[in-house]
């Protein structure tokens, strides 16, 4: 963990410091080594939080954009007492996740229930074949009307399998601690899959990284993301299946025309 209560105040692992767990309670140890971030760690091998992933230079670049606040967040759901830590907790009740590891789908969906509003940022650089195969299937997304929203088909050839069927936004991270020299490498943006789709169709927006730290911190992610899926949605009684991408309506010739003689339009023959 990054942080561990000294003295009550949020502090960040110093060798010889004790602290304590802001989820557990129970005293922590500084961990100041050479290999690993500094970080917290509880003195028994297992961390409360079975959801806990053992933090990346990933992990901590990502949450070091948002306030020392917002960061660790210990949750608590009243009717069962269950405990967990969120990596960011935005004020305007938005639960980030940073997803290095690989996840079960049961836990997924659970930690799904248990934060509600949430979204994914999952390291895309963890897997060299992810990279290779999302680099390789972007050259057919379908574009949309919309600047940087596309139409995807074969969604499972693109993104690992895990998050597919995920009910919050997913947005995966490509670029990963590399420093990339090409400004216009397409790893500099996010690439985010949301749960609805159209037709067969997934979609998936690139989001520039700026942005999309901006609009969280701001609080415009939740009223964007939210507009964004309603006006997808399609109205009562008809399934989403049902729906049919736009497309160019061919050109058809008239079915009438217009008879000198006669002053008015008349049907076309058809042989
Ligand atoms: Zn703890």
């Amino acid at each position: 963990m990054k942080y561990a209560l000294v003295n009550n105040i949020k502090t960040e692992a110093q060798k010889g410091l004790k602290g304590y767990c802001p989820n557990c309670s129970l005293e922590l140890t500084a961990k100041c080594g050479d290999y690993k971030v500094h970080h917290w760690s509880h003195k028994k091998t297992i961390n409360c939080d079975p959801w806990w992933e053992t933090e990346t230079e990933w992990h901590r670049n990502w949450k070091n954009h948002y306030p020392a606040d917002w960061q660790e967040f210990s949750f608590e759901d009243p009717k069962t007492n269950e405990k967990h830590i969120a990596d960011i907790q935005t004020v305007h009740n938005l639960v980030i996740e940073f997803q290095h590891s690989n996840i079960d789908p049961k836990e997924r969906i659970n930690r799904e229930l248990f934060y509600k509003n949430i979204i994914w940022v999952v390291d895309g650089t963890r897997l060299k074949r992810d990279c290779s195969r999302f680099l390789k299937s972007f050259k057919n997304f379908k574009k949309t009307e919309k600047k940087g929203l596309f139409f995807v088909d074969y969604i499972d050839e693109v993104f690992p399998k895990n998050w597919l069927n995920s009910s919050v936004p997913v947005l995966f991270d490509f670029k990963g601690i590399e420093d990339l020299i090409d400004n216009t490498d397409i790893r500099h943006n996010l690439y985010c899959l949301f749960q609805v789709r159209v037709g067969r169709y997934s979609l998936v927006a690139e989001i520039p990284r700026k942005a999309f730290i901006g609009t969280t911190i701001n609080g415009e992610w939740i009223t964007r993301s939210k507009n964004f899926i309603e006006s997808l949605i399609p109205p009562k009684n008809q399934p989403i299946q049902n729906q049919k991408i736009k497309t160019k309506p061919k050109h058809r010739e008239g079915t009438h025309y217009y008879d000198q003689k006669k002053g008015k339009l008349v049907k076309k023959w058809r042989f």
